[in-house]
């Protein structure tokens, strides 16, 4: 049975309208699209589920706050005004805006990594990943096994494997690692929680070790409401307590304000202690590359509505409508035995394409065959997390085969109403009752050799 969807703690005062396009419609844009839905207009779906990062709406005081932005080069009210909130929020020493979370690792990790330098994860985001590499250093994933039983469930599923953390320490050598970077939530095992219990041991490692913890932290509100409902000991504290107990296990984070921010555009660098030898390296950086310490690449009203956002995504009502509409959606394919990374995460539902398409190999793509059935069933555009994203080995030019065949369906904040959620659903049902008579999936027929999936073209597999 599917349980009750959260009320929305607002209602609606500026309305975006949307256009559903006929089937015939859908599947000549698909077509054109080179059945690539990063190339498909964002007119022409009428639910966009390709990502949840910088899809937010804002609030009537966040678009209030734009009209009180103060642009001055340096020292605008408008940066301290956020440094404020960072601070008070994460109890952090010091606060650096940057223009979105791949400029915070460019900015932060060529001080920490270089040559013959390692970083740990539990799992690395893509772009995280690149900049490590970028920096001359190797990025390595270390995640509990239940991350990889999207039918299994199982708590906190974004967890650290500590045991494997220590043992990877030691072979790698402890004076090699330059960081241990935690994802918050576990963005690429399906915006899975990192309990307060793993992120205590993962921080006593590393001060054992003398490593610096980072705390990529674009979710790290949605991970603490997880922390309040599921772990023993934290159902009666303020999420704000919990997030700054989060963040004091770590030394410095790096965060894509673009999700729990709840604005369209930011990011920020925290440093715990603001008296530390990082602070001229990072405000070098961010001149180099983001801008004047006090703006770092955002604009001032950008900064006064991430102020505003940062406490905005800590309210417990607001946390629990937003979880509220993952637990919906979740529940409806639970009905219609529709498997995902359960229990579901914190921005968005990862759907078991493989499960869907029992006879689908691998290098014709079930997680894609998913998005593109969608959009065609009901304009609904969302992505693979599967072997299509993952790509070729580099050394043999073979098509590497994914641990997981997902399809994405990301949930912007505060943007789709229940109704919305049911054309979802009701999608995903149609599709599964017909998925038998899907037999074949996709091919490439062009491909750049990196990051392919945002512009590759496919066809048909025939
Ligand atoms: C989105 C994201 C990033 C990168 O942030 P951008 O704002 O897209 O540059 C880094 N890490 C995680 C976990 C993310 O979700």
């Amino acid at each position: 049975m599917a349980i009750k969807y959260v009320p929305e703690p607002f209602r609606i005062k500026v309305v975006e309208p949307l256009r559903m396009l006929t089937r015939e419609e859908r599947e000549a844009k698909i077509k054109e699209a080179n059945f690539n839905v990063f190339n498909l207009r964002g007119e022409d779906c009428y639910i966009d589920l390709l990502t949840d990062s910088g899809t937010n709406a804002m609030s009537q005081n966040q678009w209030g706050g734009l009209m009180i932005g103060d642009e001055s080069y340096a020292g605008a009210n408008s940066y301290f005004k956020l440094a404020e909130a960072g601070k008070d929020i994460f109890n952090y020493g010091y606060i650096q805006p940057v223009h979105q979370g791949r400029a915070a690792e460019k900015v932060v990790f060529p001080i920490l990594l270089g040559k013959g330098k390692y970083a740990i994860s539990n799992m690395f985001f893509d772009t995280t990943r690149a900049h490590v590499e970028l920096a001359g250093a190797r990025a390595i994933d270390c995640v509990v096994e239940e991350a990889k039983d999207p039918g299994k469930r199982a708590k906190f599923k974004g967890n650290m494997d500590v045991v494997g953390l220590e043992k990877l320490i030691n072979e790698l050598g402890p004076e090699n690692v330059g960081l241990v970077v935690l994802t918050v939530t576990n963005n690429s095992a399906g915006g899975q929680p990192v309990s307060i219990k793993n992120m205590r041991e993962t921080s006593d490692i590393c001060k054992k070790y003398n490593i610096l913890l980072d705390i990529d932290s674009a979710r790290f509100a949605e991970n603490a409401y997880f922390i309040k409902r599921d772990e023993e000991g934290y159902a009666g504290k303020p999420i704000k307590e919990i997030v700054r107990e989060m963040f004091s296990y770590a030394d410095l984070f790096t965060m894509s304000a673009k999700k729990d921010g709840i604005v369209n555009m930011g990011g920020l660098i925290g440093v715990k202690d603001a008296d530390t030898p990082l602070l001229l390296p990072i405000r070098a950086n961010c001149i180099s590359y983001e801008g004047f310490f006090t703006y770092g690449g955002l604009n001032g009203r950008d900064m006064e509505a991430l102020a505003i956002g940062l406490y905005e995504s800590i309210n417990d009502d607001y946390l629990a409508y937003r979880i509220g509409q993952m637990e919906y959606i979740a529940s409806k394919l639970d009905d219609a035995g529709i498997v995902y990374q359960s229990p579901v995460g914190g921005h968005g539902v990862f759907i078991d394409a493989q499960h869907m398409f029992p006879d689908l190999p691998y290098y014709e793509f079930p997680g894609q065959t998913l998005a593109i059935e969608l959009y065609k069933e009901a304009g609904i555009r969302c992505c693979d997390i599967g072997s299509y994203m993952l790509g070729n080995d580099p050394d043999t030019g073979e098509q590497l085969k994914s641990q997981f065949e997902f399809t994405r369906l990301a949930i912007p904040r505060r943007v789709y109403t229940q109704a919305h959620f049911d054309v979802v659903t009701d999608a995903l049902v149609a599709i599964k009752e017909r998925a038998h008579s899907i037999k074949r999936g996709y091919r490439i027929t062009w491909e750049p050799p990196i990051l392919r999936h945002f512009q590759a073209r496919l066809a048909p597999a025939e």
